[in-house]
């Protein structure tokens, strides 16, 4: 029989081949590392949630082991409709207003299908979460990259995240009459960057004044630190009727494995969301829903008390962000110090020398950083090279980000590779 010889891949994957979790994930269990790379945390769940799903799969209620509504278990869309009606200070109707999806990754791709055209425009602010560029290709998409600049601190202090910025010129001028949405990533992925009122007013009037959807990525909303706050870009002038809030309960509760995920916004966005979702997914998992929906009561219950999780979860990143801000900085690695998320990103150029640059290589800097840092040290951490596109690859090609959502052991483990690393570097 004769093999089949015309080409099989569909040409909107050309170019999307390679996926660095995918490549890093690989590697740090090849080489059995201490593993900040991907974002997640080794910690447990708390034990609410936990003994919610175990109630739920043990429990009299057979039915929640069969299908469920298909754009959201009701009591999930009708918890969720009432805890954001209360951070957005708007009714939202659960039924039309929000809706569920397998884990933020779904909802991006169900956005970036639902309303993105053939040849539209889609601005996104660099560095970004990796997945947002080819999912905008997929959909026929152009994306348009404009970066946060680093502004160099004062005094030698170690930057923030809060030191990179956009330039509001800049940004401007990547909005035209092709610009279909913006993707706005608060708090940042990689940097930690929590935008501030003033930023994000700067992008609600871009979107306002070219008519511009706002596809907001909030997975960290409750992950912000030193007392800052999370503002929700759909809560400004102008905004709600154009943006979708994009959310996990994988980072909110700590369980990135259940792969539970949600859009909020109005009917007349989400509408064309549940059209892609009724003709792909159809359904997310009922058991991971009713979980979650009792994990929210109980956080709606306790709203704003030192008990709720939403308090408490901030309070111990906040902890373990500190101490590895304090790690890397005693090495040399220079921290940049998040506002928010699991993440850090670091300065290597100290290490350089370990690592000699291979001229005109292909390879970002960081990148081939990494690998030889997981293969000759055993710690795996993610090149901030991997958040630019691909002609971007090599403007910040020095950082590596570093999740800090991590057991105690696992930190004390890096910091233990870190200081022999440095020992090594300086004894003769
Ligand atoms: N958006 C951002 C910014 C993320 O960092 C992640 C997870 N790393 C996601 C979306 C995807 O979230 P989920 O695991 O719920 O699909």
């Amino acid at each position: 029989q004769a093999k089949m010889s015309r080409p099989v891949q569909a040409r909107r994957l050309e170019g999307i081949e390679k996926n660095i979790w995918v490549e890093f994930v690989k590697l740090a269990a090849t080489y059995s590392t201490v593993n900040l790379g991907q974002g997640f945390p080794d910690f447990p769940p708390p034990d609410f949630l936990k003994e919610a799903f175990v109630r739920v799969l043990s429990g009299e209620n057979h039915m929640l082991h069969q299908y469920t509504r298909a754009f959201g278990h009701p009591p999930l869309v009708k918890i969720l409709a009432q805890y954001f009606g209360k951070l957005l200070g708007r009714d939202l109707d659960p039924m039309t207003d929000v809706m569920v999806t397998v884990g933020a990754y779904q909802a991006l791709f169900y956005c970036f299908q639902a309303f993105v055209d053939e040849g539209d425009e889609v601005v996104i602010i660099e560095p970004f979460f990796d997945c947002y560029e080819p999912m905008v290709k997929m959909a026929g998409g152009m994306p348009v990259f404009v970066p946060l600049r680093p502004k160099a601190p004062k005094d030698g202090k170690l930057m923030s995240s809060a030191d990179w910025q956009l330039d509001p010129a800049e940004l401007a001028s990547k909005f035209s009459e092709r610009t279909k949405a913006i993707v706005l990533n608060s708090p940042n992925n990689p940097l930690g960057k929590v935008f501030s009122r003033g930023e994000l007013e700067l992008i609600a009037d871009l979107c306002v004044k070219h008519d511009v959807l706002c596809i907001s990525d909030e997975v960290y909303e409750w992950l912000v630190y030193d007392g800052k706050e999370h503002i929700r870009i759909a809560s400004l002038q102008g905004m709600w009727d154009r943006t979708v809030i994009i959310g996990s309960a994988g980072k909110t509760f700590s369980a990135t494995g259940w792969k539970v995920g949600w859009t909020v916004g109005p009917n007349r966005l989400l509408q064309h969301l549940r059209t892609v979702h009724q003709n792909s997914v159809y359904h997310c998992a009922t058991v991971a829903q009713e979980a979650v929906a009792q994990g929210f009561q109980r956080e709606l219950e306790l709203y704003g008390k030192p008990e709720s999780y939403f308090i408490q979860l901030p309070k111990m990143l906040q902890q373990k962000r500190d101490w590895l801000v304090q790690s890397l900085d005693a090495v040399g690695m220079k921290p940049i110090i998040p506002e928010g998320t699991y993440f850090l990103v670091a300065d290597i150029s100290e290490f350089k020398s370990d690592v000699p640059d291979v001229p005109d290589s292909d390879e970002p800097y960081d990148s081939r950083f990494a690998k030889w840092m997981v293969k000759n040290k055993g710690l795996a951490a993610i090149p901030l090279s991997a958040f630019y596109c691909g002609a971007h690859k090599n403007n910040y090609n020095h950082f590596i980000r570093f999740c800090f959502a991590k057991e105690e052991a696992t930190l004390k483990a890096a910091n233990d590779i870190l200081q022999r690393w440095k020992l090594e570097k300086t004894s003769p």
